[in-house]
């Protein structure tokens, strides 16, 4: 299927890795440019590399980058001096820590907030009436399957995001932007195979005793995939959420998990 994209300008944030990445490598297959940002430098430059070599790539499809601190004022503020007027915006950052909320001060809480509620917010904000009056906007939050189905240890990310989620669901509904072609959707992963999953897995290891392979195969059998995603899937989701086709969807909550949410809604 054509998208229907090529040519636009995506901001794709944490993306040097993982699902961000699978998003950037997307686009940049739509003939979609693209600008990449995550705070170290060094993974950055070898994911801009990777996708200036991928030989799906359409030629003249540029790829730039910014180190930054997405949840950031400055971060931000270098992020729009590259340029301002993103047709495409991917909004992610790291995910907070797993934990007890006992151990949970004010700080852990605005911590999480800021990365997770509040930068996806002003992202949005500082990017859709300019799309709006230019005609054409998408936003894809990268959220989590946890906003459906909260998962025990991830409240600091189940709190957070459900911000997020109310937030989108009253802002996407707006005329002026729903009528000027601008959708503002979240997409919810379930298990993927990232540094992230390895993290998390590593932990309950640690507090287990249980080898890593150990978890994740029992993880996986509770997938009725029975395996997790691949991040360049979850790209596929986002690009198609970014096409000409998907103006018609907005305020949604898309799960990409592998039949793993068990609800019928
Ligand atoms: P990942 O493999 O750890 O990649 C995270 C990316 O974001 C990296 O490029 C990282 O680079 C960048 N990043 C992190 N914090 C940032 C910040 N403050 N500013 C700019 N860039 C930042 O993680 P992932 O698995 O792709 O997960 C992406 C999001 O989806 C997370 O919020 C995660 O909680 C959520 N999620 C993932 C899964 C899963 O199965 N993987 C499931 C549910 C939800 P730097 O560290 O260099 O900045």
């Amino acid at each position: 299927m054509e998208l229907g994209i090529a040519g636009k300008w995506a901001l794709v944030c944490g993306a040097s890795k993982g699902l961000g990445f699978g998003c950037a490598q997307a686009l940049v297959r739509e003939g979609v440019h693209v600008v990449i940002v995550a705070r170290g430098a060094q993974a950055l430059e070898a994911a801009v590399e990777k996708l200036l070599a991928d030989p799906a790539r359409p030629p003249d499809t540029a790829v730039q980058h910014v180190a930054a601190d997405i949840t950031t004022v400055e971060g931000r503020a270098k992020v729009f001096a590259l340029r301002g007027d993103y047709d495409i915006v991917v909004t992610n950052a790291g995910g907070p820590p797993p934990g007890d909320f006992r151990d949970w001060d004010r700080d852990a809480w605005i911590k999480a907030v800021d990365a997770n509620m509040l930068t996806p917010i002003e992202l949005i904000k500082a990017t859709v009436d300019n799309m709006a009056a230019r005609g054409f906007g998408r936003i894809v939050n990268i959220t989590s399957s946890s906003v459906k189905a909260p998962i025990d240890i991830l409240g600091l990310s189940n709190g957070a995001r459900s911000g997020l989620t109310g937030f989108v669901a009253g802002v996407a509904r707006t005329t002026k932007l729903a009528s000027a072609n601008v959708t503002i959707n979240n997409l919810l992963p379930g298990t993927y195979d990232t540094d992230r999953i390895a993290t998390t897995m590593a932990a309950a290891s640690k507090k287990t005793g249980q080898p890593v392979e150990v978890l994740k195969d029992a993880r996986r059998k509770l997938i009725p995939a029975q395996r997790f995603g691949d991040p360049a899937e979850f790209g596929a989701a986002c690009a198609f959420l970014c096409s000409q086709h998907a103006s018609y969807i907005t305020g949604q909550n898309i799960l990409t998990d592998g039949g793993a949410y068990p609800g019928t809604y």
